[in-house]
């Protein structure tokens, strides 16, 4: 989780002015955490505190909605099918099919090592808000990224499964990508595969992020994604962690610090009767 909220912080800068390579500044002055985090830090705290996950999301979208981003920067928060579920008195599920609902997601493989269980409790926080089938497979395929490389799984092995299981290309690389890698790439199909890839490539947590950030496109969220799988490959620097906490207020610091020193929600059931959760989700 906290992989999300330092490649958020990072990318903050470069969502606006894309850049093309992985030489940059890693924290400037300008960077700040956004939205990617504010929602990812929403979840930690519902599932930390059992509370609702849908009464969480709302309370931490409103407190942070109106926050105010200096000149450069995209002008909002959240995006628009966000804020109007937000402000609504009756919000309805939208039918998003971008990658908002992944990049939020990644308190959930991080509490709920059992991914039955993940999948189901990841679907139905998509469902709140992205209920689009290319929504609930990009979720999932995020949290099986997490999963599997919890359990040690090699980039190879992962890569297959998305490909058989979520109908991802998996056969590119980083360079492969970058060049016809588009600014408006906010979809889930667009975003997701591309954003796992720069992190199986990675040989770093900082890598995965460098990777993450030199695609263009969503920079922020590209690098949130990219960051909690490589968080669970090679673990956090400790210079970035504490780089990356002097962006963060306390009441975020808390919800993080608390995750990391509780135990997990469920732990994994190593037994094959997961395999049920394996049924192909899509070609
Ligand atoms: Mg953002």
């Amino acid at each position: 989780m906290l992989g999300a909220i330092i490649g958020d912080i990072i990318g903050s800068v470069y969502e606006a002015q894309n850049i093309k390579t992985k030489n940059f500044e890693l924290f400037s002055e300008n960077c700040r955490f956004t939205d990617d985090t504010v929602c990812t830090v929403a979840i930690a705290d519902a599932l930390i505190h059992q509370k609702s996950v849908f009464e969480t999301l709302r309370a931490w979208g409103k407190k942070y909605k109106d926050i105010q981003n200096p000149p450069g920067f995209f002008p909002t928060f959240f995006s628009g099918g966000f804020a109007a579920w937000l402000e609504s008195d009756n919000p309805k599920a939208y039918e998003a099919k971008t990658n908002g609902c992944v990049m939020r997601i990644s308190p959930v493989p991080f509490l709920i090592r059992d991914l039955n269980t993940a999948f189901k409790t990841a679907a139905s926080i998509t469902n709140l808000t992205h209920n689009h089938p290319d929504s609930i497979n990009a979720v999932l395929a995020y949290v099986r990224t997490v999963h599997m490389c919890q359990n040690g799984a090699q980039p190879f092995d992962i890569k297959n499964a998305l490909s058989y299981y979520h109908g991802y290309n998996m056969k590119r690389t980083v360079d492969d990508i970058r060049p016809q890698y588009n600014k408006f790439y906010g979809s889930c199909h667009k975003s997701v595969p591309e954003a796992i890839i720069c992190a199986l490539e990675a040989t770093s947590f900082e890598d995965a992020i460098r990777n993450a950030v030199s695609l263009g496109g969503d920079s922020d969220t590209l690098a949130c994604m990219a960051g909690a799988i490589a968080e669970t490959r090679f673990g956090i620097p400790t210079e970035i962690k504490n780089q990356a906490r002097t962006y963060l207020p306390n009441e975020i610091l808390n919800i993080m610090d608390k995750m990391y020193d509780m135990p997990v929600l469920i732990k994994s059931n190593n037994r094959r009767s997961s395999n049920k959760s394996d049924e192909k989700i899509k070609e």
